[in-house]
């Protein structure tokens, strides 16, 4: 079966074509500034030379038939006809309380998301719109939406509620919902796998750490407490958010500054974080190259960075009452050596050993960088959130499937 994958955003989609026999990327590729004359497509295709095309795409319906025109493309596609798409799967960013798990599009599901877009305003919308240029596309073919929120609605009430006055949860749901979801479950089942060991047997906490990133605290398989709240500002300090703050600070700067709300805002989600410090970069890689000609700001930045993220590591073995494993994942977890020697020093109090020849191998593959004697695992496992709402996605349309023979086989007999 071949699974399309999308992540649509307001002004732009991504994409991956997978084949499901092997789990493989047939083509990935995007279709960047959408609703303007030189909107930009390209597609990777394993073997081949990139393509890039430059033309005006005004909408997501345009952006979805010239997605589709490029994959089944009679020279640089990888398909016949577009008819070999059997699936479309979506990642949707918020899930609400209403999506604990991946579901099947119908009418009730698409409206559920349009409630929710006050929770994501930025997101849930252009989701809708990816999955409604694809009913256009491709009318007939069934979509699944993958919720990055939905892995963390285990999490217990203690978890999830703000003490706050509790009318605000229940007129506007304010509460912990947490992001990165998709990417947390994906490396915890990798992890498992890796260690040989039973999901439900485990106690991990993983760390997402890329431009957004977050830690979660997983007990036997299921999030119990995750660092990212009602939306992705709270928790580690980021590129360019600063992650958990004194609130008070917002009214303060406001006042002191004769800020607005969006003033501040863009301040705490644009301007904060590893750029605010560093005064210099968002990027991790141009901070530690800063840091290592000498630059004292990215050295602080860097320093920051690693002392927040390791006072969550402290904070979710104590939610968990210990730990067997931590991972890292995303851009920075997966490639800066530095930094998870760095996190992991001080640790040595948990058990926690690193084999340093380990922790500096270059490989995209999923790893233990833990020496023979640490008593807690530390792994390094490449995230993979498309090939997760894939495998959803073929799920959910393999079920739905064999329901509906189910059905037909029962009215049959009758
Ligand atoms: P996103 O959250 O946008 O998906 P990524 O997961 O791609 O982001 O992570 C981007 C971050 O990863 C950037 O800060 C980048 O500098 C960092 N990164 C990528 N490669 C390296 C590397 N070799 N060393 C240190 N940081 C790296």
């Amino acid at each position: 079966m071949k699974i399309l994958v999308i992540n649509a955003g307001s002004s732009s989609l991504k994409y991956q074509l997978y084949d499901m026999t092997a789990e493989t990327v047939l083509a990935s590729g995007s279709v960047e500034r959408i609703g303007m004359e030189t909107s930009i497509v390209t597609q990777a295709v394993p073997g081949r030379p990139d393509m890039r095309e430059v033309s005006e795409i005004l909408d997501h319906v345009t952006a979805v038939k010239r997605l589709l025109d490029m994959i089944a493309h009679p020279e640089y596609g990888v398909i016949e006809s577009i008819a070999e798409v059997q699936a479309v799967g979506h990642r949707v960013v918020h899930g609400g309380e209403v999506f604990k798990q991946s579901v099947l599009v119908d009418e009730t599901v698409k409206l559920e998301i349009r409630q929710l877009f006050d929770l994501a305003p930025l997101h849930n919308p252009a989701h809708m719109m990816g999955i409604t240029a694809v009913e256009t596309n491709l009318p007939g073919v069934p979509q699944a939406v993958v919720f990055d929120t939905a892995f963390h609605q285990t999490m217990p009430e203690v978890a999830y509620l703000y003490p706050i006055p509790k009318v605000l949860y229940r007129r506007h749901k304010i509460r912990r919902y947490g992001f990165h979801g998709t990417s947390h479950h994906y490396v915890s089942d990798q992890a498992a796998e890796l260690l040989g060991r039973p999901l439900d047997e485990l106690k991990m906490i993983s760390c997402h750490i890329g431009n957004g990133a977050s830690c979660t605290a997983i007990q036997h398989g299921v999030s119990v407490d995750t660092s990212m709240g009602l939306t992705p500002l709270e928790g580690l300090m980021m590129g360019t958010r600063s992650g958990d703050l004194d609130p008070a600070i917002v009214p303060f700067t406001m006042n002191k500054e004769d800020l607005t709300l969006s003033d501040v805002n863009s301040m705490l989600n644009k301007h904060s974080g590893l750029v605010a410090i560093s005064g210099l970069s968002s990027d991790m890689r141009e901070i530690e190259e800063a840091m290592a000609e000498g630059d004292r700001n990215a050295r602080l930045a860097f320093d920051m960075y690693v002392y927040r993220l390791r006072k969550y590591i402290g904070a979710y073995t104590a939610v968990m009452d210990g730990v067997d494993a931590l991972v890292f994942t995303a851009g920075i977890g997966e490639n800066s050596s530095s930094l998870r020697a760095e996190v992991c020093k001080n640790l040595s109090y948990l058990g926690v050993k690193l084999d340093d020849a380990k922790n500096g191998m270059r490989t995209k593959k999923p790893r233990e960088i833990s020496a023979p004697d640490s008593r807690v695992r530390v792994l390094v496992i490449p995230t993979n959130e498309e090939l997760l709402i894939a495998r959803d996605t073929y799920k959910l349309v393999t079920e739905q499937a064999s329901s509906l023979s189910g059905q037909r086989e029962e009215g049959t007999d009758a």
